[in-house]
């Protein structure tokens, strides 16, 4: 398939700046909309009514107002004292677990929602894998009088039934998707032929910054909100007043995106931590999945691979087309971790802080204490961390390893 975006530019932020990308889509060398004809002009009205939305102080004044009164927005900066004092390093914790359903989803999700009731859209289409993205999208369309389509593969719906059962509690109606490995990528595909056949009602909610431009950009700017409150706490908590670390964990990145995009014209250090088996951004070469070009896992014979992690969540074979951009700008670098030390590093923060993180987000603290210990961070490093969301879903899988 053709990147079928026209060639003429706008013009765009400096390198690496996380601002507008502009009309080409493109993020270095990555990015663009490579997707069927008849999804083009669905692509070019997001674009463009993002853009009118996103200036409009009316709109973000509503969603500054659903964040507050029913995310729970700001959420704290938490310092971790007794982890600090163990590390040697000064760790905050920026606190995504604490935002209504219990991860930094629903900043994007509300956004998003917020932007095709503007549209004069009434669905929400959206597949997911572990289910918290469709959690998410249930909850704000809930929230905001539209209706939820979840499209999910047959095997994802027998091992997170509960999460099913919460969705349709919510009121969305979920789809088993029988094709191919029943699973997440499967899911997504049958999304996106859904959505060409009802872009008049629809709009398709991504959750993440992956997909056809302007979804990379768009999802970016709604988890902007996560770096953009922790730059101001960190003014209040630091003498130094800015972070020599900004940590968080990678699957297709937005919540790191969105914390990166409040740091960038700091000189913070950035840190993308990915899981060892789903390690676009580390491991991944140069590929076109699901509407872009990205770093994606792939064999030999350039097949995507599928991705394995303990967290649901980081079980994403490529990475967001602007992490991919970062990495090549030196302005980000992205680490892994083993499974063994996410779950180190889970019960490490629960027993310190009282805290029990997301297997997602325990990925972070693991490259955190690691890189302590190996004295790779230097002493009383100020390190501000993304804790994007909280561990009671996956209490059970903790249970069945200890
Ligand atoms: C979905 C999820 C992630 C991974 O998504 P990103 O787009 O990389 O942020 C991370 N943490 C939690 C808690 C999640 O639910």
């Amino acid at each position: 398939m053709k990147d079928v975006l026209p060639r003429r530019a706008r013009p765009v932020d400096r390198p690496g700046g996380m601002g507008d990308p502009g009309t080409p889509g493109k993020f270095g060398a990555y990015g663009g909309r490579f997707v069927p004809e008849s999804l083009v002009p669905a692509c070019a009205e997001l674009e463009e009514a993002f853009r009118d939305a996103w200036s409009d102080p009316g709109f973000q004044s509503s969603l500054a107002t659903l964040l507050a009164l029913h995310v729970g927005r700001p959420t704290p900066l938490t310092p971790a004292w007794r982890l600090s004092a163990e590390l040697g390093v000064n760790l905050l914790l920026k606190r995504e677990d604490l935002a209504h359903t219990g991860s930094h989803k629903i900043n994007n999700v509300l956004g998003q929602a917020l932007l095709a009731r503007r549209m004069g859209r009434t669905r929400l289409i959206a597949e997911t894998g572990a289910g918290q993205h469709g959690v998410a999208t249930a909850t704000a369309a809930g929230l905001l009088g539209l209706r939820a389509t979840v499209f999910m593969g047959e095997r994802d719906i027998e091992r997170q039934a509960l999460n099913v059962f919460r969705m349709r509690i919510l009121g969305a109606e979920v789809v088993p998707v029988h094709s191919g490995s029943r699973t997440l990528k499967d899911a997504t595909s049958e999304a996106m032929r859904h959505w060409v056949s009802s872009l008049e009602d629809s709009h398709y909610c991504v959750g993440s910054v992956v997909g056809p431009y302007p979804y990379p950009w768009i999802v970016r700017e709604f988890q902007r909100v996560i770096g953009d409150e922790a730059r101001g706490q960190c003014a209040t908590a630091l003498d130094s007043g800015s972070p020599d670390y900004v940590v968080a964990c990678v699957g297709g990145g937005s919540n790191a995106a969105g914390t990166f995009a409040g740091f960038v014209n700091t000189s913070a250090k950035f840190v993308g931590v990915e899981a060892e088996g789903g390690a676009g951004a580390s491991a991944g070469r140069v590929g076109v999945l699901h509407g872009f070009r990205s770093l994606f896992l792939q064999d030999d014979d350039g097949q995507i691979s599928e991705a394995h992690s303990i967290a649901a969540g980081l079980d994403y074979p490529g990475v967001g087309p602007e992490h991919a951009y970062l990495r090549d700008l030196g302005r980000a670098r992205y680490v892994t971790v083993t499974d063994a030390e996410v779950v180190d590093a889970t019960l490490r923060l629960a027993r310190t802080e009282g805290i029990v993180p997301a297997l997602e987000s325990a990925h972070a603290v693991a490259w955190v204490i690691r890189a302590a210990e190996s004295g790779e961070l230097p002493a009383c490093a100020n390190v501000m961390l993304t804790l994007s969301g909280r561990g009671d879903k996956d209490l059970s899988t903790l249970m069945e390893l200890l």
